[in-house]
Protein backbone atom coordinates (compact mmCIF):
# COMPACT_ATOMS: atom_id res chain seq x y z
CA UNK A 1 0.00 0.00 0.00
CA UNK A 2 1.42 3.28 -0.78
CA UNK A 3 2.31 5.44 1.91
CA UNK A 4 -1.06 8.07 3.19
CA UNK A 5 1.33 11.49 2.45
CA UNK A 6 3.71 10.81 -0.20
CA UNK A 7 6.24 13.20 -0.03
CA UNK A 8 7.85 15.08 -2.95
CA UNK A 9 10.67 15.15 -2.83
CA UNK A 10 11.73 14.01 0.63
CA UNK A 11 10.76 17.32 2.53
CA UNK A 12 10.42 17.35 6.72
CA UNK A 13 7.24 18.58 7.92
CA UNK A 14 7.23 22.54 9.51
CA UNK A 15 5.42 22.63 13.06
CA UNK A 16 4.49 25.85 13.71
CA UNK A 17 2.92 27.18 17.23
CA UNK A 18 1.51 30.20 15.97
CA UNK A 19 -1.32 32.76 16.88
CA UNK A 20 1.25 34.57 18.84
CA UNK A 21 -0.05 37.23 16.73
CA UNK A 22 -2.06 35.30 13.98
CA UNK A 23 -1.15 38.22 12.17
CA UNK A 24 2.56 37.37 12.03
CA UNK A 25 1.69 33.59 11.67
CA UNK A 26 -0.49 34.42 8.28
CA UNK A 27 3.04 36.11 7.22
CA UNK A 28 4.90 33.20 8.29
CA UNK A 29 2.33 30.45 6.52
CA UNK A 30 2.71 33.24 3.18
CA UNK A 31 6.49 33.46 3.62
CA UNK A 32 7.00 29.83 3.85
CA UNK A 33 5.19 29.00 1.26
CA UNK A 34 6.77 31.69 -1.20
CA UNK A 35 10.31 30.64 -0.26
CA UNK A 36 9.11 26.75 -1.18
CA UNK A 37 8.01 27.92 -4.62
CA UNK A 38 10.91 29.96 -5.23
CA UNK A 39 13.14 26.61 -4.49
CA UNK A 40 10.91 23.97 -5.86
CA UNK A 41 8.50 26.18 -8.25
CA UNK A 42 5.70 24.82 -10.32
CA UNK A 43 2.99 23.91 -7.64
CA UNK A 44 5.09 22.90 -4.69
CA UNK A 45 4.13 23.95 -0.96
CA UNK A 46 5.32 24.34 2.09
CA UNK A 47 4.13 20.85 4.07
CA UNK A 48 3.32 22.45 7.25
CA UNK A 49 1.21 21.99 10.54
CA UNK A 50 -0.01 25.13 12.77
CA UNK A 51 -1.17 25.02 16.11
CA UNK A 52 -2.72 28.48 16.56
CA UNK A 53 -3.41 30.19 20.00
CA UNK A 54 -5.99 32.41 20.96
CA UNK A 55 -3.44 35.23 21.75
CA UNK A 56 -5.81 36.42 24.32
CA UNK A 57 -4.84 33.44 26.43
CA UNK A 58 -1.59 33.89 26.10
CA UNK A 59 -1.18 38.08 26.65
CA UNK A 60 -3.00 37.83 30.16
CA UNK A 61 -0.32 35.55 31.10
CA UNK A 62 2.61 37.61 29.70
CA UNK A 63 1.33 40.82 31.23
CA UNK A 64 0.42 39.26 34.78
CA UNK A 65 3.92 37.52 35.00
CA UNK A 66 2.74 33.92 34.75
CA UNK A 67 5.33 32.50 32.83
CA UNK A 68 5.31 28.76 34.26
CA UNK A 69 1.66 28.40 32.95
CA UNK A 70 2.36 29.98 29.64
CA UNK A 71 5.28 27.65 29.48
CA UNK A 72 2.72 24.85 30.46
CA UNK A 73 0.40 26.17 27.24
CA UNK A 74 3.12 26.29 24.70
CA UNK A 75 4.06 22.79 26.14
CA UNK A 76 0.64 21.51 25.32
CA UNK A 77 1.03 22.73 21.75
CA UNK A 78 4.53 21.41 21.01
CA UNK A 79 2.91 18.24 21.46
CA UNK A 80 -0.04 18.96 19.87
CA UNK A 81 2.67 19.33 17.17
CA UNK A 82 4.42 16.58 17.58
CA UNK A 83 1.75 14.30 17.99
CA UNK A 84 0.39 15.54 14.36
CA UNK A 85 3.55 14.61 12.42
CA UNK A 86 5.73 17.44 12.64
CA UNK A 87 9.50 16.64 12.23
CA UNK A 88 10.74 20.29 13.75
CA UNK A 89 9.05 23.09 15.86
CA UNK A 90 9.04 26.57 14.86
CA UNK A 91 7.91 29.40 17.40
CA UNK A 92 6.21 31.98 14.89
CA UNK A 93 7.15 34.89 17.78
CA UNK A 94 9.86 36.17 19.31
CA UNK A 95 8.91 36.76 22.70
CA UNK A 96 7.58 33.15 23.28
CA UNK A 97 11.04 31.83 23.27
CA UNK A 98 11.26 32.58 26.81
CA UNK A 99 9.68 29.36 26.98
CA UNK A 100 11.86 27.59 24.53
CA UNK A 101 14.02 25.60 27.43
CA UNK A 102 10.74 23.96 28.81
CA UNK A 103 9.78 22.85 25.65
CA UNK A 104 13.03 21.21 24.39
CA UNK A 105 12.91 19.65 27.67
CA UNK A 106 9.37 17.91 26.83
CA UNK A 107 9.15 17.30 23.25
CA UNK A 108 11.31 15.18 21.30
CA UNK A 109 11.74 17.30 18.17
CA UNK A 110 13.83 19.72 17.71
CA UNK A 111 13.72 23.68 17.86
CA UNK A 112 14.60 25.85 15.36
CA UNK A 113 15.10 28.77 17.91
CA UNK A 114 14.65 32.34 15.91
CA UNK A 115 17.36 34.04 17.60
CA UNK A 116 19.87 31.80 15.73
CA UNK A 117 18.08 32.01 12.10
CA UNK A 118 18.18 36.08 13.24
CA UNK A 119 22.01 36.16 14.37
CA UNK A 120 23.41 33.99 11.59
CA UNK A 121 23.23 36.41 8.41
CA UNK A 122 24.14 39.43 10.94
CA UNK A 123 27.08 37.77 11.59
CA UNK A 124 27.92 37.11 7.68
CA UNK A 125 27.77 40.39 7.01
CA UNK A 126 30.45 41.40 9.23
CA UNK A 127 28.39 43.46 11.66
CA UNK A 128 28.29 43.00 15.33
CA UNK A 129 27.17 46.07 17.43
CA UNK A 130 22.64 45.48 16.57
CA UNK A 131 19.80 47.52 18.00
CA UNK A 132 16.57 45.53 19.34
CA UNK A 133 13.68 46.21 19.08
CA UNK A 134 10.68 43.96 20.35
CA UNK A 135 8.67 43.87 23.33
CA UNK A 136 9.77 44.76 26.69
CA UNK A 137 10.18 41.07 27.69
CA UNK A 138 12.34 40.69 24.53
CA UNK A 139 14.67 43.75 25.24
CA UNK A 140 14.67 43.60 28.88
CA UNK A 141 15.25 39.78 29.36
CA UNK A 142 18.33 37.33 28.93
CA UNK A 143 16.80 34.92 27.33
CA UNK A 144 17.06 36.51 23.81
CA UNK A 145 20.31 39.14 23.90
CA UNK A 146 22.10 36.70 26.45
CA UNK A 147 21.36 34.21 23.68
CA UNK A 148 23.00 36.70 20.81
CA UNK A 149 25.84 37.72 23.17
CA UNK A 150 27.01 34.03 24.21
CA UNK A 151 26.20 32.01 21.09
CA UNK A 152 26.63 34.22 18.71
CA UNK A 153 29.18 36.95 19.72
CA UNK A 154 26.76 39.97 19.19
CA UNK A 155 26.96 43.00 20.97
CA UNK A 156 23.18 43.46 21.36
CA UNK A 157 22.10 47.33 22.34
CA UNK A 158 18.26 48.23 22.86
CA UNK A 159 16.42 51.07 23.47
CA UNK A 160 16.71 53.47 26.37
CA UNK A 161 13.61 53.25 28.80
CA UNK A 162 10.93 55.44 27.25
CA UNK A 163 11.75 54.17 24.06
CA UNK A 164 11.24 50.70 24.97
CA UNK A 165 8.00 51.51 26.22
CA UNK A 166 6.48 53.14 23.08
CA UNK A 167 7.56 50.10 21.43
CA UNK A 168 6.15 47.24 23.06
CA UNK A 169 2.89 49.24 23.71
CA UNK A 170 2.63 49.92 19.79
CA UNK A 171 3.11 46.03 19.51
CA UNK A 172 0.16 45.04 21.68
CA UNK A 173 -1.98 48.27 20.95
CA UNK A 174 -1.98 48.14 17.68
CA UNK A 175 0.19 45.73 15.51
CA UNK A 176 -0.62 42.53 17.07
CA UNK A 177 -4.43 43.72 16.28
CA UNK A 178 -3.56 44.33 12.87
CA UNK A 179 -3.46 48.37 12.96
CA UNK A 180 -0.51 50.10 11.63
CA UNK A 181 -0.38 53.98 12.10
CA UNK A 182 1.46 56.57 10.63
CA UNK A 183 2.70 58.41 13.62
CA UNK A 184 3.68 55.12 14.92
CA UNK A 185 6.13 54.20 12.10
CA UNK A 186 7.30 57.91 12.85
CA UNK A 187 7.76 56.94 16.55
CA UNK A 188 9.79 53.85 15.33
CA UNK A 189 12.16 55.77 12.95
CA UNK A 190 12.94 57.74 15.50
CA UNK A 191 13.84 55.38 17.61
CA UNK A 192 16.08 53.38 15.25
CA UNK A 193 17.63 57.18 14.50
CA UNK A 194 18.75 57.09 18.66
CA UNK A 195 20.08 52.94 18.45
CA UNK A 196 21.83 54.00 15.24
CA UNK A 197 23.29 57.59 16.74
CA UNK A 198 24.08 55.26 20.14
CA UNK A 199 26.53 52.60 17.28
CA UNK A 200 23.85 50.06 15.93
CA UNK A 201 25.64 48.84 13.32
CA UNK A 202 22.35 46.99 12.03
CA UNK A 203 18.42 46.84 13.48
CA UNK A 204 17.03 43.73 14.51
CA UNK A 205 13.06 43.60 14.08
CA UNK A 206 13.38 41.38 17.19
CA UNK A 207 9.33 40.90 17.10
CA UNK A 208 7.47 38.97 13.93
CA UNK A 209 5.18 42.05 13.71
CA UNK A 210 7.03 45.38 13.43
CA UNK A 211 7.54 44.07 10.05
CA UNK A 212 3.88 45.47 9.41
CA UNK A 213 4.71 48.77 9.95
CA UNK A 214 8.68 49.75 9.23
CA UNK A 215 10.89 48.45 6.59
CA UNK A 216 14.40 49.00 4.94
CA UNK A 217 12.79 52.77 4.00
CA UNK A 218 12.90 53.07 7.64
CA UNK A 219 16.30 52.89 8.86
CA UNK A 220 19.77 54.14 7.76
CA UNK A 221 21.39 50.94 8.20
CA UNK A 222 20.89 47.22 7.04
CA UNK A 223 17.65 45.93 8.96
CA UNK A 224 16.94 42.29 9.80
CA UNK A 225 13.33 40.83 10.05
CA UNK A 226 13.19 38.26 12.46
CA UNK A 227 9.97 36.70 10.61
CA UNK A 228 11.57 36.34 7.16
CA UNK A 229 14.71 35.18 8.46
CA UNK A 230 12.75 32.81 10.38
CA UNK A 231 10.52 31.61 8.00
CA UNK A 232 13.08 31.02 5.04
CA UNK A 233 15.04 29.15 7.40
CA UNK A 234 12.74 26.67 8.40
CA UNK A 235 12.47 26.24 4.61
CA UNK A 236 16.31 25.61 4.79
CA UNK A 237 15.33 23.01 6.98
CA UNK A 238 12.53 21.23 5.69
CA UNK A 239 13.96 20.70 1.88
CA UNK A 240 17.39 19.48 2.74
CA UNK A 241 15.94 16.81 4.73
CA UNK A 242 17.87 13.79 2.83
CA UNK A 243 19.71 16.14 0.71
N1 LIG B 1 4.99 38.33 18.02
C1 LIG B 1 5.66 39.18 18.95
C2 LIG B 1 7.10 38.77 19.12
O1 LIG B 1 7.71 38.35 18.18
C3 LIG B 1 4.95 39.58 20.17
C4 LIG B 1 3.71 38.83 20.56
C5 LIG B 1 4.01 37.79 21.57
O2 LIG B 1 4.11 38.12 22.73
O3 LIG B 1 4.21 36.64 21.22
O4 LIG B 1 7.68 38.89 20.17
Amino acid sequence: MSPLIAPTPATQVIGLIGGLSWKSSAEYYRLINEEVVRRRGGMHSARCLMWSFDFADIEVLQRTDRWDEAAHLMVDAAQRLQRGGADFLVIATNTMHITAPHIEAAVDLPLLHIADTAAAPIKAAGLRRVGLLGTAFTMEGDFYTGRMARQHGLDVIVPAPADRATVHRIIYDELVQGRVVDASRQAYRQVIERLVARGAEAILLGCTEIMLLVGQQDSPVPLYDTTALHASAAVLRALSAGA
